[in-house]
């Protein structure tokens, strides 16, 4: 991908990893790509209300060539399929590419033969989010899930070694709810249940308790 696919592992490839990935998570450019009903969503994110702008991604490019995040927000018809594929072979690498509804993931109610199936059919898929539209939080908490899986992204020497073992750590990232990636003392709780396998238990009893369900 660049000059730091040939640095040696070590203690400097770490430090070169963590400022490129920091980089690339803080300047996400998206590309203006809606198909249906989840765009209207998307527009809503972007506007002032939620401000993608504190994330840097206020500008949605209006070339895939400016871009490297595709949000396919909608279903995508059979007729879309290899316009879609040619927009995400125009993006420069690295890119990435989050699935925004149920339509896009997975055709959704549409089961007929006009929709794909599922767009990562036509391109891989690096984000799924559920819903139907999901609402301007759920995309803000998929793109951060997408920040922490690019954060985690090893470069040069590790990466090969990643490909190469079972690629656990890459499944591993962007588990943690944002809620409580960033808040340490729960970030802790979060991974305690983890060892267990009782996150989503913890995850209600939280949510009763904060009463966030009134
Ligand atoms: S998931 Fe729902 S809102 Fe999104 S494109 Fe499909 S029908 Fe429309």
């Amino acid at each position: 991908m660049g000059i730091e696919e040939k640095i040696p592992s070590g203690v400097l490839l770490t430090s070169v990893e963590k400022l490129v990935n920091w980089t690339r998570k803080s300047s996400l450019w998206p590309a203006t790509f809606g198909l249906a009903c989840c765009a209207i969503e998307m527009m809503a994110t972007g506007a002032a209300r939620y401000d993608l702008a504190r994330f840097g991604m206020e500008v949605f490019r209006a070339s895939p060539r400016q871009a490297d995040l595709m949000i396919v927000a909608g279903r995508v018809s059979q007729k879309m399929g290899p316009v879609l594929r040619q927009i995400y072979d125009q993006m420069p690498e690295p890119k990435w590419v989050l699935s925004m509804g149920v339509c896009a993931s997975s055709g959704g109610m549409f089961n007929n033969y006009a929709i794909v199936q599922g767009v990562d059919h036509i391109v891989p898929v690096d984000m799924y989010l559920p819903g139907c539209p999901p609402r301007p939080e759920m995309l803000i908490d998929a793109i951060l899930r997408l920040h922490d899986k690019i954060m985690a992204e090893p470069l040069g020497e590790r990466r090969r070694k990643m490909i190469a073992e079972s690629g656990e750590a890459a499944k591993r990232v962007g588990t943690i709810p944002s809620s409580y990636r960033y808040n340490k003392a729960k970030r802790r709780e979060w991974l305690a249940a983890e060892r267990e396998g009782t996150q989503e238990q913890l995850r209600i009893e939280k949510w009763m308790q904060e009463g966030a369900h009134k």
